[in-house]
């Protein structure tokens, strides 16, 4: 009995995981299968879950750090890139972490909707259409752990690529760079804290890498994630690194 008892919490997760895997794929039919309407007025919509009009009145930010995305009334780069510059060319983070956007990066996540990413993907490149200056070699989405990527089913930041990558032809890179260390949910740490967090949490992989590529994320909170992943591709050999995500907060 004491046998059976230490093993069941093992076996509970992966039935857990392989009814998560399974629940995803049916999912992703559903999605490819229903027409589009803008969850907002209803209207049908090509692709994503916004209308051109209802897209454009999402709250998003006014002015930001070009480096960072902080939102920023100065123009141009705040103080802190000013101080320590990010190894990052470009940010591209144009929304309010408000509703409904933020209400579709949490149903995302936490509720497996994987119709959420492809919306807000197609959301996040219609602003790119408008504000990215030259395209990438390579979108490489923010990684998981493998151990969070197995429970959780999927990467959010992948889902969110794929749309961008099917609509600007820039290919999917999930090999230049792994996650090695399965960090603590960075939710309620300093920045301070978070930045120790994220060290050598990444490594880039690959001797022969782009010479330009853009990280995809949906949420930036401190930077310290994307900093740290164009820190490795950077130190890598990739020449220009941009950062692509739904929202900075
Ligand atoms: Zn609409
Ligand atoms: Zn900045």
């Amino acid at each position: 009995m004491g046998c059976q008892r230490k093993r069941m919490p093992w076996f509970d997760r992966c039935v857990n995981s392989r009814q998560k895997i399974r629940r995803g794929a049916v999912q992703r039919i559903i999605d490819l299968l229903l027409p589009d309407h803008c969850r907002c007025c209803g209207v049908p919509c090509d692709e994503g879950g916004y209308c051109l009009d209802c897209a454009a009145g999402l709250p998003r930010h006014e002015q930001q750090c070009r480096l960072c995305g902080v939102p920023f009334t100065g123009g141009g780069v705040c103080g802190r890139c000013r101080q320590d510059p990010p190894p990052i060319f470009q940010t591209i983070a144009p929304f309010l972490y408000a509703p409904p956007v933020s209400d579709d990066i949490r149903t995302l996540k936490y509720h497996r909707k994987l119709a959420c990413g492809r919306d807000l993907g197609y959301l996040l490149t219609r602003e790119l259409e408008n504000r990215a200056p030259g395209l990438p070699d390579a979108l490489v989405p923010v990684p998981l752990h493998w151990k969070r990527r197995f429970r959780r089913g999927f990467n959010q930041s992948v889902e969110i690529a794929r749309p961008i990558s099917l609509k600007l032809g820039i290919p999917i890179d999930l090999s230049l760079v792994e996650r090695r260390v399965d960090t603590t949910p960075q939710v309620g740490l300093m920045p301070r804290q978070r930045r120790r967090n994220m060290r050598r949490a990444f490594a880039a992989t690959h001797v022969r890498m782009p010479g330009s590529v853009a990280i995809v994320d949906d949420v930036i909170t401190s930077g310290s994630t994307v900093r740290e992943v164009a820190r490795c591709l950077r130190s890598a050999g990739v020449e220009h690194v941009t950062v692509w995500a739904i929202t900075k907060v």
